[in-house]
């Protein structure tokens, strides 16, 4: 902490799943062979159509500053992706395409959160929401869940976090970090709380919308009473393997739309031109033709799963979506192993890391400090080799 810089930034975390993925590449660079299960990354190339487009675009000059909330037919592609595949109809002038599905939170955070405004964050939660929220003068409202609940907030527990404070509900369907998927009915039953506080926003983390093996994606804009309140984030990370890319975007009731453009008017401006080109194609194209990658995930979660399943102490729910499994490992708190003692799910995921040389993120990142993350968009070869690893130093 240096007193020198603001406040706002001494009070801010790091984020957990950069810094492990930063220190897993330290130590692959000093030599040492570690396996990286830490960053929520997939290890497929971009498709080639979506490369294609992206060379197209650069050898068609595109290189100028774009329009702040994204080129006018990337929005028309992505209204027409929202109608497709959610039935949800939006005005251009309710799109706004982002560096990532990062900004597009962050943007939102900034535009709706006044000093000491309350944000509900059903826990687990991604890494980001707690400190996008509190930068933004937000005060995070952790909501438990238990692996019992599948890690699903109730109506019950979101109405009991409810205060005159309250302002905006963040959440991931599918989750990351625990790869529950929210059903349109167990929405509905979270929406019959929400309509009766008219001040609450609802911010729904869609990124994972296609790595979804219940093949049954809902959104909360989809209820006719919530969607003059509810912002959608989305984005070409995930499904499109294009992470270094950087783009994403929202769709939400134009006065947020407007406010976070005029956000972004003053911060970064238009997402990158070649980047955008591309997405146009990727969003155009049929969900069909990233299936391929889908399924390959769903595999690896069957993998991930059973192999655990052979390792004491290792509970976890069965993830729907996403690519990550989130097991509780408080049984090993309190025991010393191999000379390292294990208090909590900080001290396990570095045990991991230097005992077994596999990098993992701690749950306390995500709100839920008796269990760690292990990513499983990697090879299955790395994926065995990993949970070998891990069986052996905890055996
Ligand atoms: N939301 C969730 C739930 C995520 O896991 C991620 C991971 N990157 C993001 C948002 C941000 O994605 P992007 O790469 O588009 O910034
Ligand atoms: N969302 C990914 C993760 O949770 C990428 C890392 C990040 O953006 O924080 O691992």
């Amino acid at each position: 902490m240096n007193p020198k810089l603001s406040d706002r930034i001494n009070a801010m975390a790091t984020s957990a799943t950069l810094a492990m993925a930063a220190k897993a590449r330290e130590l692959r660079n000093e030599g040492i062979d570690i396996i990286g299960l830490s960053l929520g990354e997939p290890d497929f190339n971009v498709p080639e159509f979506v490369k294609e487009a992206a060379i197209n675009a650069i050898n068609e000059n595109y290189h100028s500053y774009t329009p702040v909330d994204g080129y006018a037919d990337l929005k028309e592609a992505i209204i027409k992706k929202f109608k497709r595949d959610n039935g949800l109809s939006y005005q251009p002038d309710q799109i706004v395409v982002s560096t990532g599905a990062k900004q597009s939170i962050a943007n939102l955070a900034m535009v709706l959160l006044n000093e000491g405004d309350e944000v509900l964050l059903p826990a687990p939660y991604w890494v980001s929401y707690s400190d996008i929220s509190m930068v933004s003068g937000g005060i995070p409202v952790v909501i438990p869940t238990t692996i019992e609940t599948d890690f699903k907030i109730t109506p019950e527990s979101l109405e009991a976090a409810i205060t005159p404070k309250t302002k905006l509900i963040i959440y991931s369907s599918p989750c990351n970090p625990s790869g529950s998927v929210y059903s349109k009915a167990e929405l509905r039953s979270l929406a019959d709380v929400l309509v009766k506080y008219p001040n609450i926003i609802v911010i729904s983390d869609e990124i994972y919308e296609h790595i979804n093996f219940t093949e049954d994606h809902a959104s909360m804009a989809e209820f006719d009473d919530m969607y003059e309140r509810t912002a959608v984030v989305n984005g070409v990370s995930k499904a499109y393997s294009m992470t270094g890319w950087r783009i994403g975007y929202i769709g939400a009731p134009n006065w947020i739309a407007r406010a976070c453009n005029k956000m972004q008017g003053q911060s970064t401006s238009g997402a990158n031109c070649i980047a955008q080109r591309a997405t146009i194609t990727a969003l155009e194209n049929p969900p069909s033709k990233i299936q391929y990658m889908v399924d390959a995930f769903k595999e690896r979660r069957t993998l991930v799963l059973d192999l655990l399943s052979e390792i004491p102490g290792m509970k976890t729910n069965s993830p729907q979506g996403a690519f990550y499994v989130f097991p509780d490992v408080s049984y090993y708190f309190g025991k010393t192993i191999d000379g390292m003692t294990i208090n909590n799910a900080t001290d396990f995921s570095l045990f991991l890391l230097e005992k077994a040389q596999v990098a993992t993120v701690t749950g306390v990142a995500f709100g839920s400090p008796n269990c760690i993350r292990l990513s499983y968009a990697a090879s299955n070869a790395d994926i065995k080799e990993a949970l070998k690893r891990i069986k052996k130093v905890l055996s």
